[in-house]
This record gives C-alpha cells, structure tokens and sequence, in this order.
C-alpha cells in the first residue's frame, strides 16, 4: 500500500505540502480533490521524485519501501508512475522508442531481460488498438503536435505498458472532451488490479463518473482536510472547496 505521514514539501523554499497524511491501500482507487493551487500537483511530483521538489519532513513508502531515499528512475522500477497534466513533448524521439526505453531501463533496474523489438512491437499495437489510437502516432516523436486528448492516451498506453503498480494520475481529465475521457477512463479501468493502487487527482467530479473510487480526499492548503466516499465529491462539486479553506475555518 501506498503510505503518506506528516509530508511537507518546500518549491523554491516556498512550503507547498503541510503535513499531509494519506493512505492507499493495495487494489484501491483514491480520489485527490482540491482547489487550484492546493499543492495536488506537488504531492503527484514529489512521490515521483521530480527535481525541485524538496521534502523537509515525512515520509512516504509504496509497499513498505521508502519512496523519498530513490531516484526518480528507481522510484519507477519500484512501480511508480506519475501521468503528467501537461505531458511534455520529446522532439526527435519516437513515442514507441521513447516508451520502449523506458520499459527496457525499468526492467534492468529489476534485474530482468529486456524485451525484444518484435515483442515490443506486438505489445504496443495491441495496446495502441485497445485505446482506438492510430498505430501511426506511436511512430511520430513523442507528444508533439499531439492534441491534448492524444497526449492523454499516449499517457494511458504508456502505463498500459510499462505496468505501473502505483498510478497517479494528474488531472487527466484537463482537455478532454466526452468522447476522449471516456476512452481514457475505460483504458485506467482496464488497469484496475488487486495489487495496484491509483492516486487519482482532480479538480473536477466529472471523471469521477468515469474512474469510480473507493474513496475520497479533499487537499486544501497542503493538506488532506476531509476524506470521505464518492458522495464527498457530489458534495464538493455541489458546494464548492470553500468550507475546506482555512480562512473559513
Ligand atoms: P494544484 O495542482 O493543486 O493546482 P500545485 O501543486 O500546482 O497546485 O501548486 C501548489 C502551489 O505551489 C501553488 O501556489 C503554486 O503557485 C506553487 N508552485 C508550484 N510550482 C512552483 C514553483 N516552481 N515555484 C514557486 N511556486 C510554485
Ligand atoms: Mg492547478
Ligand atoms: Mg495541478
């Protein structure tokens, strides 16, 4: 399980996450809700170790394995992996060469044989099928000129992939439309497991509707404030963050 304890992070010495405390057991799906500027962003950012992000107190472990001591590429073989709300762009680099890398590099930090091309190949068209993506993209250099819907299903099939025993997933609903979320959804359905555990993050209930979860956490000013079932997100969309704040505390 995904285990977070009294977390503070710093961003350019400006303290972001204040104590924040979160657990995911194994095979459950966790809803982060939270206003715009909450810190849920940091908190994705900071279980995935990217640079910048500096964790002054806490801690955080997947399946008893202290996340914080690794590099952001061991914390990836430990089976994290973070879907971006703005998935960067690679000119030059091929989306299939690009995930197959990061597959290969994944498998060689766990002691395991790379995959061959040609079963590479299988994989990513049986995948790339599964989403309804265009196997052409997967030729073209990673994200670019992508829409945001494509960005999102080359996220999904990254993770289909590369097998993530840890998901988090930022603000994936950012850029959808109806059709596009609900293909994106139904792609992090097909990737529910009894051993995987999902972080979803958003701002809005809608894909809510999509990604059911087991339960639900309000983040207010770098901190879980409230955590409750689906109905707390009915609720928050009903009503807003504001009763969360602190200044209406
Ligand atoms: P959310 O994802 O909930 O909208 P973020 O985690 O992106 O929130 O941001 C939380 C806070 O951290 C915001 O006040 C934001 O302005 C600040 N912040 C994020 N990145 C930086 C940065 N690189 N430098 C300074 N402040 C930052
Ligand atoms: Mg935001
Ligand atoms: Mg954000």
């Amino acid at each position: 399980m995904l285990k977070i304890n009294n977390l503070h992070v710093s961003v350019a010495d400006k303290p972001i996450l204040k104590g924040l405390t979160l657990e995911v057991p194994a095979g459950e799906v966790h809803a982060v809700m939270g206003p715009n500027g909450a810190g849920k962003s940091t908190l994705g950012y900071s279980l995935s170790g990217r640079p910048g992000y500096e964790v002054t107190d806490g801690s955080a472990s997947w399946n008893g394995q202290d996340l914080l001591g690794l590099d952001p590429a061991e914390r990836a073989a430990a089976g994290v992996f973070l879907s971006f709300q703005y998935p960067m762009e690679i000119p030059g680099v091929p989306a299939m060469t690009f995930i197959r890398t990061a597959l290969n590099a994944q498998k060689r930090a766990r002691g395991e044989e790379e995959v061959s091309a040609p079963a590479f190949l299988k994989q990513v068209k049986a995948a790339s099928q599964a989403l309804k993506m265009d196997f052409d993209m997967l030729k073209r250099p990673l994200n670019v000129g992508f829409s945001g819907g494509e960005k999102k299903r080359m996220e999904i099939l990254q993770m289909a992939l590369l097998e993530p025993s840890l998901l988090i997933l930022d603000e994936t609903d950012s850029g959808l439309d109806i059709d596009a979320l609900r293909i994106v959804s139904e792609g992090v359905n097909a990737l529910r497991r009894a051993d995987r555990s999902m972080l979803v993050i958003t701002h809005y209930q809608r894909l809510l509707d999509y990604i059911k979860p087991d339960k639900v956490h309000v983040l207010a000013a770098g901190r879980i404030v409230a955590s409750g079932g689906p109905e707390l997100a009915l609720e928050l969309e009903a009503e807003g963050y504001d009763k969360f704040l602190p200044t209406a505390a």
